[in-house]
């Protein structure tokens, strides 16, 4: 399907947006001018058919950009505020910032925002999270209730740090907060710019049930071409939403031009995606019936397990009885490369086998070092 094809409905706006289950966070990653923040968010106000069902559009801009170089565009700062502000207005979206600091937090909310975002070098930054904390908790304690806080994923990947910034916004009586993960920096990327680690996004879910996540497909993909996998894998995964940088003009963008879509294509990727219900039904019958052989086949695969670590306490108690040291490196890498090799040949990913052979010899360590 073209571009052209993607056209929009009539104009919508989202009055009812409680009920949504699902949210799109859209708009350039700068606020450049007024005339391009009203033309990008009237664009995406008149989305009506190209929204998804049950979906709450919100509009992104940045004001205060933490730009890696000093020479890059820093943002218009509190001069944009206004704009914001007209966009909530004239087209009903709620418009979201970043807050790096107690005071860009004291403008946007004096200013009328209610809906702001922690971004990813803020968050690796706990005395900052706790000052913008306590800003909350001790200047604007009316507004915890009607305040949205979107905290973005610290730039390296630690889980800790990530849950720490919600937690310390959390104990100031901020009631709505919804995690983003925008990717990890690292000195040599893959393919995107920052890369997803899934697995700590999934972890976070695990460890904060309820509470909602987004995917900052943009800032994750570092360019266009590979948005839609990236915010597909992300909808798989059960991710709520997706945050997506979209501009009048990319080309002429002042940041990230390489990664934000027109209008018109964030409502073709949009019409492409496969948007999975939230919950899986449990009364499924099939579903059921696979879940239960699951359950069947991790009661064998643990069983195994239980027998591979009696084998290793009796390895172990020989080891010392002939006085042998518990790690053999030749026998651990023989253990690898066979395993590797047989992963290969049975087309399961080298990388998965090698971390449950790295799981099942540290255990195996561990019951011969007892
Ligand atoms: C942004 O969303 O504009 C931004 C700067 O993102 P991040 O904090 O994820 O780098
Ligand atoms: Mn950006």
């Amino acid at each position: 399907m073209s571009e052209k094809d993607c056209t929009f409905a009539k104009s919508m706006k989202n009055e009812d947006m409680m009920d949504c289950s699902r949210v799109l966070m859209a708009g350039p990653c700068s606020a450049e001018t007024e005339e391009q923040v009203l033309s990008c968010a009237r664009s995406l106000a008149a989305f009506g058919d190209a929204l998804p069902a049950n979906t709450r559009l919100l509009f992104r801009a940045g004001l205060w950009k933490p730009r890696t170089s000093p020479h890059s565009f820093e943002g218009v700062g509190e001069a944009g505020l206004a704009w914001l502000r007209k966009v909530e207005i004239e087209t009903g979206l709620a418009a979201a910032t970043e807050v790096a600091t107690p005071a860009h937090l004291r403008l946007c909310l004096d200013s009328g925002l209610r809906h702001l975002w922690i971004g990813a070098r803020t968050t690796a930054n706990p005395i900052m999270v706790q000052q913008i904390a306590d800003t909350l908790h001790n200047e604007y304690a009316d507004l915890s209730g009607s305040l949205t806080l979107f905290v973005k994923n610290p730039v390296n990947p630690e889980l800790a740090l990530w849950i720490g910034a919600i937690e310390r916004l959390q104990k100031a009586g901020v009631e709505h907060i919804t995690a983003v993960h925008r990717g990890f920096s690292a000195f040599h990327t893959g393919e995107c710019r920052n890369t997803p680690l899934w697995s700590i996004a999934l972890e976070l879910r695990r460890r904060m049930p309820g509470l909602p996540l987004l995917c900052d497909i943009s800032h994750i993909a570092g360019k266009r071409a590979l948005l839609t996998t990236i915010a597909q894998t992300a909808l798989n995964l059960g991710f709520e939403g997706l945050m997506v940088e979209v501009h009048p003009s990319p080309a002429q963008a002042l940041s990230d031009a390489a990664q934000q879509l027109t209008p018109d294509a964030f409502a073709c990727l949009l019409h492409n995606l496969r948007m999975p219900a939230h919950r899986a039904c449990p009364s499924d019958d099939r579903l059921a019936e696979l879940r239960q052989r699951i359950d069947e086949i991790d009661d064998a695969l643990w069983q195994l397990v239980v027998d591979r670590q009696q084998v290793s306490q009796d390895i172990g108690r020989y080891k010392q009885e002939h006085n042998l040291p518990v790690f053999q490196e030749a026998r651990y890498r023989q253990l690898l490369d066979r395993r590797m090799a047989w992963a290969a040949r049975n087309g399961l990913s080298e990388e998965t086998v090698q971390r449950i052979m790295e799981a099942l010899h540290e255990a195996s360590i561990g019951v011969q070092l007892r």
